[in-house]
């Protein structure tokens, strides 16, 4: 079991996707040495195919309204203890002016699924981004009509996060009431066929959640050929259904990271604010087995207590100084680089 897992992994780093059979044992065993020789492999081919460069996203969380009530999500309608806000768009916009100063190429314009945000208005920060600092603009404002999606795009947007959560579709109606993965599906390939530069990605650690589902995640990032995913440990939040459910695990976690990168060697994938949350040492481990990214937040400080999507969400006390003095730190500690410029994904738009 042992030779033909370690086989297997360094036929990935040669370029032979695994199989879902495959990724699934490679997340259940647990040989020490196979996890180390994951890590140090995914570690080596995000060297050799994105670089050492760590991009920033400048996130901006602009409204905690959402019409959809994922029974995990902490500002889920039902959660009755949430204060709501919605920024305007001109405070969004002016948000983003320190992280155009710090150089940072990319806004994340992120919420719940706000519909107040129409099309102009959305149309018009997306214009402004462009105008004023010339920024990459990322949105990640769920589902919403090919129309819209068409017709940020249209204004400049280049990005379009999206996670699909889980792959397993039952498990996705549970956790998803009225909603179904076919959906998040069909709006993923919306975006692609659209040009977005598209992101999607999944929690750890659900309830009933299962290697193979997670195999299939990454199977599902690979297939859609997406240029982005990210990865995050589900946490409880408080004031939800799921409020004393137990955490994912960094180690899983991490096994996902190293599995997308293997996987989909170009991949844009971000160390992410829940694994921040859920170990202050997670985001290093991340961005050393295939990290690459990492979204230091600009949402002002007033509001970030009520963007709280699960407990102890870090950077809710935090200044945007520090996120930024945090992040030097961490990158390094490491030995890496911030990226300079827009840092667009490295793929080419594909079949
Ligand atoms: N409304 C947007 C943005 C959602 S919030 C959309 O639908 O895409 C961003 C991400 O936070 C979600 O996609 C989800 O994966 C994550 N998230 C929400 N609640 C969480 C929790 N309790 N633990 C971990 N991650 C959570």
């Amino acid at each position: 079991m042992q030779s033909r897992l370690l086989k297997i992994i360094e036929e990935a780093e040669r370029g032979r996707p695994m199989t879902v059979e495959e990724m699934t044992d490679i997340f259940a065993t647990d040989d020490e040495d196979i996890r180390r020789t994951l890590f140090e492999v995914a570690d080596r081919v995000r060297h050799k195919s994105v670089g050492d460069a760590v991009y920033l996203r400048a996130l901006v969380e602009f409204s905690n309204h959402c019409r959809n009530n994922c029974s995990y999500c902490g500002i889920r309608p039902g959660n009755r203890q949430v204060k709501r806000y919605r920024m305007e768009p001109e405070e969004i916009v002016e948000a983003l002016a320190v992280a155009h100063r710090l150089n940072i190429g990319t806004a994340v314009l992120q919420s719940g699924e706000d519909l107040w945000y129409d099309t102009g208005k959305i149309v018009w920060m997306i214009r402004e981004i462009k105008e004023r600092y010339g920024m990459a603009v990322t949105l990640s404002l769920g589902e919403r009509s090919y129309e819209d999606y068409q017709a940020f795009r249209e204004a400049g947007a280049d990005r379009y996060l999206l996670r699909h959560e889980t792959s397993d579709s039952e498990l996705y109606a549970r956790l998803h009431p009225g909603m179904t993965l076919e959906r998040r599906l069909l709006c993923l390939r919306r975006l692609k066929e659209l040009g977005y530069q598209t992101g999607s990605g999944n929690m750890v650690g659900l309830q009933g959640q299962t290697y193979l589902s997670l195999a299939r995640d990454v199977e599902l990032v690979r297939d859609m050929r997406l240029e982005m995913a990210g990865i995050g440990p589900f946490i409880p939040a408080e004031g939800t259904p799921l409020s004393d459910a137990e955490c994912g695990t960094l180690d899983i976690v991490l096994r996902e990271v190293a599995l997308l990168r293997l996987n989909s060697p170009l991949l844009m994938i971000p160390a992410t604010t829940a694994v921040a949350t859920l170990d202050s040492e997670g985001r290093q481990q991340a961005l050393q087995c295939g990290a690459n990214i990492l979204m230091p937040n600009f949402t002002p400080l007033r509001y970030r207590e009520s963007y709280r999507l699960y407990a102890g969400k870090i950077c809710i006390n935090e200044g945007t100084e520090q996120g930024i003095e945090a992040i030097s730190g961490i990158l390094s500690s490491i030995n890496r680089s911030v990226g300079k410029g827009p840092g667009h994904s490295l793929q080419t738009p594909g079949p």
